[in-house]
């Protein structure tokens, strides 16, 4: 038996807990925040009205076979913790020229409802993508998505094993991809979304993406009655009656690895060391790297950071008759890009996009909202927080208003007009993300698409990283995968 401290108690710290509290470790959880969770986050809002329960960070669950296998692995039942509704549609996509095309998944109905909305052309062009799509999923599931991935070598072994190079095109973009199959450029802009579900620019973002929609659409798109946030509730409760220790409002301020191996790690404003043979952090692998150890030049290898969110709360008083997940385009799709990333290289700082995609989630749940209300979750892709030239300065004075004006401005001029219903709004800007979470700059995702993340195993004996910064990446269903390898690796006590 091993003692093992968890450094953060994200989705991806509470699996990699529960999981090593089953295999018969002692297990002690420490989290800086006073509640766990961490960007799976929950904000409820009292009015006389009654309460509204808002999730602050995930909307969309995907995968649940993951979490699935994670309750099961821990000798539970998902089902008797959380009971998830499965989505149709899983987002409605709604076009600049008022098209609305509505994803589900069953394939077949999809492409039936792509033939309705954008024509038989595109019906068959999605299915040819479709089946392109499929052979990348099937071979990361097989061989990236579950298992270590050490070094860039090898992601080159395995992809050259696979023998699926052909479907993976390294070197292609996610963008190319589009632009090679599909030819309704609504269809190019639905599939270039995915990028940002992992925080990247499809434009530079790899055509492997291509599984993302693919496991979306093939697995389906749920929703935990009460809130995504109930899912963290059920592992933590997991966690305790694994006998999981699970101490809050308690950050680490080091790790210590004399000599290269993990003795234990030391508490905020404490002097006295709490001894582990074994830490595994959730914390971004880059602070862990930067400022926890003691080394600072073991830096975790480059991959690139994730975008930041700009996310309204509002109670809205009434009915919208909008769907669970709605997406509202813009005309111009690379304009956002272009703004939310920039072109530091080229002197172009990033900027909040004046006309964004906005993404609505109205959840019609009777636990989250009061009789005749809505509770709306609002999600724009930002820059960064911060003061380079790639990120924004959110903490400007009347930036975060002004901005959550225009977002709300956006959304009347393609036909959703909330503002004369608002109850309240509350904004969170990634200045808060990162504040709330310490995910660096508010990244969504920690690093953005493609897989060349910090491994799972640090070159620090006894030390693991688990979370949306490392292998094999950001997102609810990724973030938990990254902690059953972290537990294969550490291995039963
Ligand atoms: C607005 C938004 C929308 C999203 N939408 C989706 C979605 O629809 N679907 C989806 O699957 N994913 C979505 N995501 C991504 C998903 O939330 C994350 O990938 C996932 O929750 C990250 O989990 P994690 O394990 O990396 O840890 P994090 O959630 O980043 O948690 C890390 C924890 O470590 C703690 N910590 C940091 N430093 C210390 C320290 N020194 N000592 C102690 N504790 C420390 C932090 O306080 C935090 O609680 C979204 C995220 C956001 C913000």
């Amino acid at each position: 038996m091993a003692r093992v401290v968890v450094v953060g108690a994200g989705m991806g710290g509470l699996a990699a807990a529960a999981r090593l509290a089953a295999a018969g470790h002692e297990v002690t959880v420490f989290e800086r925040a006073d509640t766990v969770g961490g960007k799976l986050g929950r904000h409820t809002e009292q009015t006389p009205a009654g309460a509204f329960t808002f999730d602050t960070g995930p909307s969309l669950l995907t995968l649940p076979q993951v979490f699935t296998d994670l309750f099961t692995a821990t000798g539970a039942k998902l089902d008797e913790y959380v009971d998830l509704v499965p989505l149709d549609p899983i987002v409605r996509h709604v076009f600049a020229d008022g098209t609305v095309l509505d994803s589900c998944a069953d394939p077949q109905v999809f492409t039936a409802r792509i033939g309705a909305a954008l024509g038989a052309e595109a019906a068959a062009d999605w299915q040819r993508l479709w089946q392109r799509a499929g052979r990348i999923w099937e071979a990361s599931w097989r061989d990236i998505l579950r298992r270590p991935v050490d070094s860039p070598l090898d992601v080159a072994r395995l992809a050259w094993r696979l023998g699926d190079l052909a479907a993976i095109a390294p070197g292609r973009t996610l963008r190319g991809l589009g632009r090679g199959l599909l030819r309704d450029p609504r269809l190019r802009m639905l599939l270039d979304r995915y990028a940002t579900y992992t925080g990247a620019d499809p434009r530079r973002a790899p055509a492997a993406l291509a599984a993302v929609p693919y496991a979306e659409l093939a697995f389906g798109g749920w929703y935990p009655r009460g809130g995504l946030a109930t899912l963290g509730d059920a592992l933590l409760s997991r966690c305790l009656d694994l006998g999981v220790v699970v101490e809050t409002g308690t950050a680490v301020a080091g790790i210590d690895a004399p000599g290269g191996r993990v003795r234990g790690v030391r508490l905020a404003g404490s002097a006295a060391r709490v001894p582990a043979d074994v830490v595994v952090a959730n914390v971004d692998a880059a602070t862990v790297h930067r400022e926890l150890l003691p080394d600072p030049r073991r830096l975790a290898r480059l991959a690139d950071r994730s975008l930041a969110g700009f996310v309204l709360l509002l109670g809205v008083t009434g009915s919208s008759g909008l769907a669970h997940h709605n997406v509202f385009f813009p005309a111009d799709y690379d304009a956002e890009f272009d703004a939310v990333f920039g072109d530091p290289g080229r002197g172009v700082p990033a900027r909040p996009a004046p006309d964004p995609t906005v993404f609505v989630t109205v959840a019609d749940d009777p636990l989250i909202r009061p009789e005749g209300h809505e509770a709306w979750f609002v999600l724009v892709n930002a820059a960064r927080h911060g003061r380079s030239p790639g990120s924004v300065d959110w903490h400007r004075p009347g930036l975060a208003d002004a901005y959550a004006d225009r977002v709300l401005a956006v959304l009347a001029a393609r036909g959703v007009e909330v503002r004369d219903r608002l109850l309240f709004r509350q904004v969170r800007t990634p200045a808060e993300l990162a504040e709330e979470t310490a995910a660096p700059g508010g990244s969504i995702y920690g690093t953005a698409g493609g897989l060349l993340r910090p491994a799972n195993r640090t070159g620090t004996h006894g030390l693991f990283l688990v979370g949306g910064s490392t292998h094999p990446g950001g997102g609810l269903p990724m973030v938990t995968l990254s902690a059953q390898i972290v537990a294969d690796r550490i291995g039963p006590a």
